[in-house]
């Protein structure tokens, strides 16, 4: 069926043709309905360099072709649709630096090997009031907030509108909460195949962010915005299945023995281990992104993120978490992780670890934060971005999985920004330094 034919059935009367960059930033084209047909076929144009893509100003035009398989209808606005697009050359060759591409890719790879992947996503969100860096409900202070009943209600008609946009696309929403900072919130919904999972993930800050504004208020997903508050972590689960999707390869040999999952699993499970300190640079991506990991602990008592590259059982002070049968929990991950680039990364290293069966190690069922472990036995996350970024530019996983050209354009915008942030004097250096 047409897209115009479908606007015309749905009232459709713009898509937004919508790409996410290298740094998550959504940029979209408006397109009305009478020219999407000719646009969905031959692509939106836009100037690479406008983006982050680490293109030149000289480089031709790129074109966005959108997944018509994925579409988005606006729940607050429905003669709006979203499509996630891809980016293709006027060769028509594909731009490697393209995030859901390179998603596209891993899963190629996973399906290679027989593998269907499937994820689920908890974004957590702050909501702010409309003009200042404050959160919006000045009667949200108690030293505990999660699950803070009262508080969540104050909120309702922004996160039930949220809900029912969720229930109304057939996401299967299960829950939502107020969680552990003041003005914090969480809305979980059902995993899904990776890519439809990277779809909803994007869409679903577009949407939160959308929403809350036509609430007055203002949406951030920012991995710490307040120093003493719990940050915004953005959990990554994930299970392997068999190629059609139908039997999880995580779940245990033997069902009735102790362990949770299976060898499949705890080599998915060394391979991230192994290269932790690279994939921070794609699952912490903001220099702000280790404020949030490594923190001291806040106001509630606890960070609930990690601080050693460790696996758990269902323990939340660890980086990974086994809290059920057949799936684990990368903990590390916060708001300002790329939709795609995330699962990317994650099935990146955990294939990695299957094809050479690396043993993950032992588990460990310590409290992180009363008691840590010696550094001989865990490492630590990296305390930087630059950190992460030079472990990135040493890692052998992700220069043959991504692509070495894909890793050096990546490097050189992130290295930009932490020279850029490098640069300025901030208020901390001023008020120790001006009186040396
Ligand atoms: P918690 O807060 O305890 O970490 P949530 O309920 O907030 O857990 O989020 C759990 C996420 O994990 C949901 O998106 C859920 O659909 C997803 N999930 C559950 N089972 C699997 C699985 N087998 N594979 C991938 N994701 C899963
Ligand atoms: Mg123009
Ligand atoms: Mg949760
Ligand atoms: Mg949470
Ligand atoms: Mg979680």
């Amino acid at each position: 069926m047409l897209l115009s034919e479908i606007a015309r059935d749905r009232g459709i009367r713009y898509f937004l043709i919508s790409f996410t960059d290298l740094f998550g930033v959504q940029r979209a084209k408006l397109v009305p309905a009478q020219s999407i047909d000719e646009m969905a076929e031959n692509g939106a144009g836009f100037a690479g360099f406008a983006a982050w893509l680490d293109m030149t100003p000289a480089d031709p035009d790129m074109l966005a072709i959108p997944d018509a398989n994925s579409l988005f209808q606006l729940p607050w606005q429905p003669d709006v649709a979203w499509m996630p697009a891809d980016l293709y050359g006027v060769d028509g060759e594909p731009i490697m630096q393209t995030p859901r591409l390179v998603l596209k890719r891993m899963l190629k790879e996973a399906s290679k090997r027989g593998y269907t992947i499937k994820t689920g996503v908890e974004c957590e969100y702050f909501l702010l009031s409309g003009k200042e860096h404050q959160i919006s409900d000045s009667r949200d202070r108690v030293v505990k907030p999660c699950y803070d009943q009262q508080a969540l209600m104050r909120r309702y008609d922004v996160v039930s509108e949220i809900c029912d946009g969720m229930l109304s696309m057939g996401w299967k929403p299960y829950q939502n909460d107020h969680e552990d900072a003041n003005g914090q919130f969480e809305m979980n919904w059902n995993y899904s195949d990776a890519l439809v999972t990277a779809d909803r993930h994007a869409f679903f800050k577009y949407m939160v962010k959308s929403i809350a504004e036509k609430h007055g208020f203002r949406a951030t997903f920012m991995p710490k915005p307040f120093a003493n508050l719990t940050g915004n972590g953005c959990h990554a689960h994930i299970s392997v299945w068999d190629s059609l999707g139908k039997t999880n390869l995580f779940l245990p040999e033997d069902v009735e023995g102790e362990s949770e999952l299976s060898t499949l699993a705890y080599q998915f499970i060394g391979g991230v281990l192994n290269s932790a300190s690279a994939l921070c640079a794609f699952t912490n991506p903001a220099i702000n992104s280790y404020k949030r990991i490594n923190s001291p602990s806040t106001l509630s008592g606890a960070t609930w993120s990690p601080n050693t590259i460790s696996y758990s059982g269902n323990n939340r002070t660890h980086m990974i978490r086994i809290p059920d049968a057949g799936r684990f929990e990368l903990r590390l991950a916060d708001g300002a992780a790329n939709p795609y680039l995330l699962p990317a990364a994650m099935i990146a290293t955990g294939l990695h670890g299957i094809d050479l069966q690396i043993d993950p190690g032992d588990r460990y069922d310590n409290n992180s934060y009363t008691d840590p472990l010696p550094s001989d036995k865990v490492k630590r996350l990296p305390a930087n971005l630059l950190d992460a970024l030079r472990c990135l530019e040493s890692n052998e996983v992700f220069a043959e999985a991504f692509g070495k050209s894909f890793v050096a354009s990546y490097l050189k915008l992130k290295y930009q920004q932490w020279n850029d942030y490098s640069n300025s004097i901030t208020n901390w250096e001023l008020d120790r330094t001006l009186d040396c």
